[in-house]
């Protein structure tokens, strides 16, 4: 077999096609699974970087915020150290005491307060309103704790205008270094949303920020329902104050939402700062995407498996097609028997096997007996039932798988027996005779008596010498013998006289083997 007849084979493969059907989409699908995962990591990964890029933003601001009302409350603490302060006229003292106060945008409130928690300088005029704040963590905290530096409180009501605010103080020492009262400054949580506010977060994202010991001081955008809520043992906030900063995913403890967290330390201050990204909104777009590309493709395997499942079918019903037309070109229509061209390639390929193999090989032509008699007094159709039975008839005598038995002519038919002598053939021709006689065929109820069949035998060794023609010719001149002596009999070829085909011996004398009878 060629190389092109071998590839148009497989072309012509059913189940090629539906191995590629399978396949292809399967490669699409294992592609487009791999493009979409990384659609889905560069998702990822822009999330990570725009939270490191909020973290950032926002830590600078709140550390610049706090570093410039730190310096204030650290002028003012200088301020009273300052000799004569208390004898200044009270409009100068303010402004030398408070002259950094007006650098300090989001600053509310500045207090000098005493050690017993009592005003003494109030920025906002002379003389300062009175208070007293002993009682705020703050003040004690400051008092216990020289070294303590800034301080920022918790959130809480402000005593002066009732709104919440984070309190920032310094203490103040006297020159014995014993208490002296604290420099506080108040920072509205108005600053904190007019700081958020600009910062696109997405419907579930958040920022918090934290004190260190847990406190919340505020979150964004959807404030605590209370004042200052702890965290102190919820494990996220554990993680920020062990990592320091960095990122990781999470659910939330309040609405068990799962989101990415990126987290720092605010500069040196006790504050802990952390965005938080919803999962579900960083890959919101990349699930649209994939959703629509993962649909496209997976629309387009099944097209292909079906398209290919649909050219297997096709090809198979093609090749069945193409099976059962070879089939009905080898075979004869009325008889079902093997016609006269599967005759001749059977003929052909056995005559060359058996001299390969030195076998013998016989043949037996048979004809039937006055046959256009029936055609002309039973009519055409009488005939045909004729050759049918006659075709049953014969059919029996092909007892091994080598042997052949066909319609080569009108009423002419060929028994091909490979490696049969010619004592075996006459036993074959024999009961040829026999089945014929046997056979009872009626037209319009009425029998149409006996029929019969004149056999032409011819037999051999092709190694010999010989051709199928020259077997053919040697069988076609013992059946006109046959007919000449009297038909129903068969009569067996005698020696060629080239000697080229020389027939088996003992076979080369006329036998009559059927019973003579007349025939209608
Ligand atoms: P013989 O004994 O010498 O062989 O005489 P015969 O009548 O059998 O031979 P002949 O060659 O004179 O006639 C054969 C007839 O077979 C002629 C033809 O009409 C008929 N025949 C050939 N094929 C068919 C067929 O398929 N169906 C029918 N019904 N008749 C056929
Ligand atoms: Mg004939
Ligand atoms: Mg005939």
């Amino acid at each position: 077999m060629g190389p092109s007849t071998r590839l148009s084979r497989c072309i012509r493969s059913a189940r090629l096609w539906v191995v590629l059907g399978i396949l292809a989409p399967l490669g699409m699908v294992a592609v487009c699974t791999a493009m979409l995962l990384e659609l889905r990591q560069d998702a990822w990964d822009k999330a990570r970087q725009t939270s490191r890029n909020l973290l950032q933003v926002i830590e600078r601001d709140i550390e610049r915020n706090v570093e410039i009302i730190d310096l204030t409350l650290q002028g003012v603490v200088d301020n009273l150290k300052m000799p004569g302060l208390a004898d200044l006229a009270p409009d100068f003292r303010q402004r030398v005491l408070f002259d950094r106060a007006v650098n300090a945008k989001d600053l509310g409130v500045v207090l000098v307060l005493d050690e017993n928690g009592d005003t003494v300088f109030d920025a906002g005029g002379w003389p300062a309103r009175r208070l007293n704040n002993a009682g705020r963590a703050y003040f004690k905290a400051h008092r216990d704790d020289p070294g303590i530096g800034l301080h920022i409180s918790q959130p809480l009501i402000s005593h002066l205008t009732g709104k919440p605010v984070i309190v920032l103080s310094r203490r103040i020492d006297k020159a014995d270094g014993s208490f002296g009262g604290l420099v506080l400054g108040s920072l509205s949580m108005s600053y904190f949303s007019r700081l958020f506010d600009r910062i696109e977060l997405g419907r579930a994202g958040a920022i918090n920020l934290f004190l260190q010991d847990g406190t919340r001081l505020l979150r964004y955008p959807e404030p605590d329902a209370v004042l200052a809520p702890s965290f102190a043992r919820a494990p996220n906030f554990l993680r920020f104050l062990r990592e320091g900063s960095g990122s990781f995913v999470g659910a939330t403890q309040s609405d068990g939402l799962e989101r990415l967290y990126a987290f720092t330390r605010v500069g040196h201050l006790p504050l802990i700062l952390n965005v938080a990204l919803s999962t579900r909104e960083i890959e919101a777009e990349w699930r649209a995407k994939a959703l629509v590309i993962g649909g496209i493709v997976l629309a387009l395997c099944g097209l292909t498996v079906g398209l290919s499942l649909l050219a297997g079918w096709e090809l198979r019903r093609r090749t069945a097609a193409e099976a059962e037309l070879a089939l009905l070109s080898r075979t004869d229509a009325l008889t079902s028997l093997p016609n006269r061209r599967h005759f001749t390639e059977t003929f052909e390929r056995t005559f060359a096997e058996v001299r390969r193999c030195g076998g013998s090989l016989a043949l037996l032509v048979v004809d039937a007996d006055h046959f256009k008699r029936y055609n002309d007094r039973y009519g055409h159709a009488v005939g045909d039932r004729v050759l049918r039975e006659l075709a049953r008839a014969l059919e029996p005598s092909a007892r091994r798988p080598a042997d052949l038995v066909a319609r080569v002519g009108g009423e002419e038919f060929a028994i091909l027996l490979p490696d049969a002598d010619a004592d075996g053939a006459a036993r074959v021709a024999q009961a040829v005779h026999e089945a014929v006689a046997g056979l009872r065929v009626e037209a319009e109820g009425v029998g149409i008596g006996p029929i019969t069949v004149s056999i032409g035998l011819a037999s051999g060794r092709p190694r010999d010498g010989g051709s199928t023609a020259e077997l053919f010719r040697l069988a076609d001149a013992a059946l006109y013998a046959a007919k000449a002596e009297g038909r129903n009999r068969t009569c067996s070829a005698r020696a060629c006289p080239s000697g080229a085909w020389a027939p088996e011996p003992g076979a080369a004398t006329l036998q009559v083997v059927g019973a003579a009878a007349s025939v209608v």
